[in-house]
C-alpha cells in the first residue's frame, strides 16, 4: 500500500498524484549516537487528507527541470523554495543516480502542507514525485526501493511513501504499517512563519542533553488505541519536541490552551512545529475549534483534516507490525 494516490493518468504524457501530509501521534527523542548528525526517533506518523497535489510531466530533451510552487492561500514560503534546493526536483536527480532514465521534468505542486511548519511537506513532495515518476516513466522501481532512496532525501520521505498509521524507527529509515481503524478529526493551526528543524532539535540538546534510551517497541495498548475510542487515543498523544519548540516560541502554548477550550481532546505541537495539531472527538466539535482557532490572532490559516489516510491499495509491500 502506498500514501501516494494517483489521481489523473495520461500514460507517458502526465500525471497527477495526492501526496499526505502527516501528524505524529507520538514522537520520542532518543540519543544522537556518536558521529551521527541526527537523532534516533521512535514516531507514530499518521497521514492526513490535507496534503500536496502534484502534477508531473515530461519536457523536451533540451530542457532542465523545473519545479513550480503555488501556495494555498494563508501559507507562505522562501523566495527561493522552487531553486535547485526543492525536495522535488532532488526527487528526481536521485532516481537519475539510482540508474533510471528520466527525461527533463515538469512538477507543479499546489502546496496545502505549511512550509517548515512540523508537517513534512518537503518530503510529501519528494515521496509524490517519486511514485509519480516512477509510475509514469515506467521505471520499475519497487515500493521498498523508493523508500530506501527516499530516506536519504529526508527523514520523513519512507512515511510519504506508506501513508496511513506507521511506526518509524531508526533515522526514519524503518517503517512498519499500524491499525488504523479510530477515524481522527484534526484542526491544524498554520502560523505565519515557520520553524526551523534543526533549531528547534539545538534546543532540545540544550534542554535534554542527555535523553533516555528509547523503548524497544510501543506499547501494546497504544497499539490496541488506534482501532478504538479516540479519546483514549487523546491519551497518548506526546511530542518529545514540543518542550524545545515552546522553549523558541512560548506563544505556541496559548494556541494549544485555546484549542483545548474550545473542546479539543488534546493539541499538541506536530513534528518540529510550529503548526499545532488538535484532535476534536467529532466532527461538530472540529467545526468549533477550528473557528476558535481561525480566529485566534497568532494564526494565518486553520485547515480541518481527517486522518489516517491511505492512499493507493494495489502495492501491498510494507511491512506491518507484530507485538
Ligand atoms: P520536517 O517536519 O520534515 O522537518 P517541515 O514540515 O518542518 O519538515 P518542510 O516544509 O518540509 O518543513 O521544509 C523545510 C525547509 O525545506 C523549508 O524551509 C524549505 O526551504 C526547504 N524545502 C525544500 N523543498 C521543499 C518543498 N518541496 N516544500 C517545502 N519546503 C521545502
Amino acid at each position: 500500500m502506498s500514501g501516494v494516490r494517483i489521481l489523473e493518468n495520461e500514460p507517458g504524457r502526465r500525471l497527477k498524484v495526492f501526496a499526505p501530509g502527516k501528524v505524529n501521534l507520538l514522537l520520542r527523542v532518543g540519543e544522537r549516537p556518536p558521529n551521527q548528525p541526527r537523532h534516533e526517533l521512535l514516531t507514530v506518523f499518521q497521514g492526513l487528507d490535507l496534503g500536496e497535489y502534484l502534477t508531473v510531466e515530461p519536457r523536451d530533451a533540451d530542457e532542465t527541470d523545473v519545479v513550480h510552487t503555488v501556495l494555498a492561500p494563508g501559507l507562505t514560503g522562501p523566495k527561493n523554495l522552487d531553486g535547485p534546493g526543492n525536495l522535488a526536483l532532488k526527487a528526481i536527480q536521485a532516481l537519475r543516480v539510482n540508474g533510471a532514465k528520466v527525461p527533463p521534468t515538469s512538477i507543479k505542486v499546489e502546496k496545502n502542507i505549511p512550509v517548515a511548519g512540523g508537517m513534512a511537506g518537503g518530503s510529501a513532495d519528494a515521496a509524490g514525485v517519486l511514485y509519480a515518476a516512477n509510475a509514469l516513466y515506467q521505471l520499475g522501481f519497487t515500493l521498498a526501493e523508493l523508500q530506501s532512496l527516499g530516506a536519504k532525501l529526508g527523514a520523513d520521505v519512507p512515511f510519504g511513501l506508506t501513508g496511513g498509521n506507521a511506526l518509524g524507527l531508526g533515522f526514519g529509515d524503518k517503517m512498519l504499517s499500524l491499525p488504523g481503524g479510530t477515524k481522527c478529526y484534526w484542526v491544524l493551526a498554520v502560523f505565519p512563519r515557520g520553524l526551523s528543524t534543526p533549531k528547534v532539535f539545538g534546543a532540545f540538546d540544550r534542554l535534554i542533553p542527555d535523553p533516555q534510551p528509547l523503548p524497544a517497541t510501543l506499547s501494546p495498548d497504544f497499539v490496541a488505541a488506534l482501532d478504538g475510542d479516540v479519546a483514549e487515543l487523546a491519551g497518548y498523544l506526546h511530542n518529545d519536541l514540543q518542550a524545545a519548540a515552546l522553549d523558541i516560541f512560548p506563544e505556541l502554548s496559548q494556541v494549544i490552551t485555546a484549542a483545548e477550550q474550545a473542546g479539543a481532546l488534546k493539541a499538541v505541537v506536530s513534528g518540529s512545529g510550529p503548526t499545532i495539531a488538535a484532535l476534536c472527538p467529532d466532527a461538530p466539535s472540529q467545526e468549533n475549534v477550528a473557528a476558535r482557532l481561525g480566529a485566534h490572532p497568532l494564526i494565518a490559516r486553520v485547515f480541518s483534516a481527517a486522518g489516517p489516510a491511505r492512499g493507493d491499495t494495489t502495492d501491498s509491500e510494507s511491512a506491518s507490525f507484530n507485538q
